[in-house]
């Protein structure tokens, strides 16, 4: 399973990278290390510009490091030009060759490492079963329509069999409905195949539907690996908690930590238990991020946590989100699954308590 240790596919050591000279100088990666195992789908997240691509490039061989190396399967493989690297890469546009049909485009990489005929039109004819476009095999790729070209995308690199495939945004041309659908495709055909599949993404959501791993990065820095329930649950600083899905951020004095957990007393006086990132232990003033669906409604007595006004309630269908203002001025959000005739109903100007029970409060370095 991709939550025990494996084997390393890539091991980025002490990687660097810097563009340009003198007062035009830009570190777009700022000494940045990860190991990417074996047959994990392992994601890069982050804002744009944050060195996503450069990093993918540096693998891919596109480009090289200023300082710092690069292993796969252990091998430094600096000295290997692109082609001879067992990585492939699908880009946003995908690069196709309009003029060749389906089956053409999925064959061109194998015919170009000089593969036997027969093999090639045995793998051509696998990688179509496997991304389903064995009735389309015969039309041009201007003919097809973009999510279909994904695909032929996919196939042609999968075709020479990579022990790492590299993915650059690869579904940010397709509509909303299409990108959800792919995204299960991906996962699958991740699956089936076994390959190392290295995401690029910004979009959160895409992230955490499909990593075994995210790296969640920041102006050329990792700044948290975890499985997407990790990054979720448990951010471990301010920019991954808040760029990963809706978040309410608490002050709080430390009054004991130790073991991975601590208390923290609250403005309102309310002590709770927070989760600490690992090998983090804080004392004076810390921050605490809650999601809004791990806080719970009560009354607004002497046993909640936090105390204030509803604001404002946005029904959303499957959920309610509650806007308070808490006694203290600042904003928090809490989120309440909905059910049929279930649940209080709330409405601007109540007052209302809240509760932060044993496992939602997670402290942030920073
Ligand atoms: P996006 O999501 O927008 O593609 P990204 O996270 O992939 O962004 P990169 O393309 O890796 O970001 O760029 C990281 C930084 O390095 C940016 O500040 C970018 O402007 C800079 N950069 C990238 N390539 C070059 C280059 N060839 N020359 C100069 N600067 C570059």
């Amino acid at each position: 399973m991709p939550e025990q240790p494996g084997k390393n596919a890539i091991e980025v050591r002490g990687v660097r990278k810097v563009f340009g000279t003198g007062e035009n100088q830009v570190a777009a990666l700022d000494t940045v290390s990860v190991s990417i195992r074996e047959n994990e789908f392992f994601t890069l997240l982050g804002p744009s510009g944050c060195g996503k691509t450069t990093l993918l490039r540096l693998i891919a061989g596109f480009d090289f490091p200023t300082a710092g190396e690069i292993l796969l399967h252990g091998q430094d493989i600096a000295p290997l030009p692109p082609y001879k690297r067992p990585v492939n890469t699908v880009f946003q546009s995908y690069a196709l060759f309009p003029h060749m049909t389906v089956a053409q485009n999925i064959g061109f990489g194998l015919e170009m490492l000089g593969k036997p005929k027969g093999e090639i039109e045995a793998r051509v004819a696998q990688m179509l079963k496997l991304v389903k476009m064995e009735a389309l095999k015969a039309r041009r790729t201007s003919q097809i329509s973009g999510g279909q070209q994904q695909r032929v995308a996919l196939a042609r690199a999968l075709g020479p069999q990579p022990k790492v495939l590299l993915l650059d945004e690869p579904l940010s041309a397709l509509d909303y409905k299409l990108r959800k659908e792919m995204q299960i495709e991906l996962k699958r055909l991740q699956h089936e195949t076994g390959i190392t599949f290295i995401f690029v993404t910004h979009d959160q959501e895409e992230a955490l539907t499909m990593s075994d791993r995210i790296a969640v990065m920041s102006a050329g820095k990792i700044l948290q690996v975890g499985t997407p329930r990790d990054i979720y649950d448990r951010p471990a600083e301010r920019f991954v908690a808040d760029f990963i899905g809706e978040t309410n951020f608490l002050e709080g004095e430390v009054k004991s930590a130790a073991d991975g957990s601590a208390t923290v007393r609250l403005s309102t006086g309310a002590e709770i238990p927070a989760s600490l990132p690992e090998g983090f232990t804080p004392s004076g003033s810390v921050t605490l991020v809650v999601r809004p669906e791990h806080a719970q409604i009560g009354p607004a007595d002497a046993n909640a946590s936090l105390r204030g006004t509803v604001e404002n309630v946005v029904y959303l269908g499957t959920d309610t989100h509650l806007h308070l203002k808490l006694d203290d001025g600042s904003a928090f959000i809490v989120r309440r699954q909905n059910s049929r005739g279930g649940g209080e109903a709330l409405a601007p100007g109540n007052r209302v308590g809240v509760a932060i029970g044993p496992n939602a409060a997670q402290a942030l370095k920073d």
